[in-house]
């Protein structure tokens, strides 16, 4: 199939040579070295019934297909299907489920995947439960005879749960569930779910992978070949593709996704211990230290730790403070751009959901999240050195 097409590189090629080079040739008419923007609706045919194999924009265009083989492969799946946001691609992932079908989510999955999933999709007749996945004996009692998908994130944000993958796997396949995950927040440098047994796994390609904070998008990357016919059908018939331009910007991200990464891990430790010795700081999430509940797991599982930490200040006030007095991280939403972004979970990104369900999982006024950047790491400290001086 022209869709599973990876350029010809050696069956044993790296991580860091295949971001750079899978699913890309040289442009066929010049030579180019990078992917063209194919910025074109439609394209002329050579003949009746009779085509180079491109009809018309929303079904096929080259820079988008390049994009969607490049991270197919970084993630080791057969075939990946970019659209215009992270939701997006989470909605076409939902039509793989039928009326009556049933599904188990991370209770802290990402604010807007709730959203969806409760305020949009229940209106369907699908229905979800929401379990701490890090529990898979909880994930077990909540499977009914309906349940088809098994929706994980690992690390959660903001609290830096984590869900052993290679054991969900096999729990969802011993029910002929589906294993989905959503691995925005730890990006395929640091954990790839389909070595551990994941059917589909999908992205906010509009973090990581991207990087840069210019583009907003999604990918699935599939594994079953039914699922990939779907898939492939899918977002043809519902169209919500992701243009050219947004395509050529994630492919021109991934090439450097390894070297940013080794500097996010850096960094995010970096900080992450800083903080743990902070005399005002009361917790820290983050998977790389010790004290981390599931830190074992985090070092079998993920390749660094990742950029994204959380720690708590105790009080609405305290975070206010902090987050108003720094100055070299951007307070923002988001993650996973080159920039640091510091920001308060609960009035922030986890505003859509419902305080008790806030309270319930543990994301308190005090919470700050920092997504690290890749700035010297000394400038960071200092700046938050300043913030919490004023906390
Ligand atoms: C941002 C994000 C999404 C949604 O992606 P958009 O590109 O904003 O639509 C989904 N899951 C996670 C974990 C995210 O961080």
């Amino acid at each position: 199939m022209y869709r599973c097409w990876i350029v010809k590189l050696t069956p044993n090629a790296r991580f860091s040579t295949i971001c750079l080079h899978a699913g890309q040739e040289p442009d066929p008419s010049t030579g180019a070295i990078i992917t063209p923007i194919y910025q074109t609706a439609t394209y002329v045919q050579d003949e009746l019934g009779k085509h180079k194999g491109f009809e018309y924009g929303r079904t096929q265009n080259p820079t988008r297909m390049a994009v969607e083989r490049n991270i197919a492969a970084i993630e080791g799946g057969r075939a990946g299907f970019a659209f215009a946001s992270g939701m997006a691609a989470i909605g076409a992932i939902a039509t793989l489920l039928k009326a009556g079908d049933h599904v188990v989510v991370s209770d802290n999955t990402y604010g807007g995947t709730f959203r969806l999933f409760d305020k949009v999709l229940t209106r369907c007749q699908l229905s979800f439960s929401y379990v701490d996945t890090s529990r898979l004996e909880d994930v077990e009692r909540t499977f009914t005879p309906s349940t088809r998908m098994l929706f994980v994130e690992t690390p959660t944000n903001p609290l830096m749960r984590l869900t052993d993958l290679r054991e969900a796997a096999s729990l969802a396949h011993r029910r002929h569930v589906r294993l989905v995950v959503d691995n925005t927040l730890a990006s395929p440098y640091v954990q790839r779910p389909i070595d551990f047994g994941a059917d589909i796994v999908m992205h906010s390609t509009t973090k990581y992978l991207n990087g840069h904070s210019d583009s907003v998008g999604g990918i699935v990357i599939a594994t079953r070949d039914d699922d990939i016919e779907w898939l492939q059908f899918v977002q043809n018939a519902e169209g919500a593709i992701l243009g050219p331009f947004d395509s050529w910007l994630v492919l021109r991200g991934t090439k450097t996704l390894p070297l940013r990464m080794i500097q996010h891990n850096a960094n995010g430790l970096a900080l992450a211990e800083f903080l743990a010795g902070h005399p005002k700081v009361r917790r820290v999430y983050y998977p790389g230290l010790p004290l981390h509940p599931q830190y074992e797991l985090a070092k079998r599982q993920m390749r660094g730790f990742g950029g994204m930490l959380t720690f708590d200040l105790g009080s609405f006030d305290a975070a206010r403070r902090l987050l108003n007095g720094v100055r070299l991280h951007a307070l923002a939403e988001s993650l996973g751009g080159v920039e640091t972004l510091i920001s308060h979970p609960a009035t922030m990104t986890h505003a859509s959901v419902p305080a008790d369900r806030r309270a319930a999982l543990g994301i308190t006024d005090g919470l700050v999240r920092i997504s690290v950047g890749i700035e010297d790491i000394e400038d960071l400290k200092e700046d938050l050195t300043q913030a919490l001086d004023k906390v």
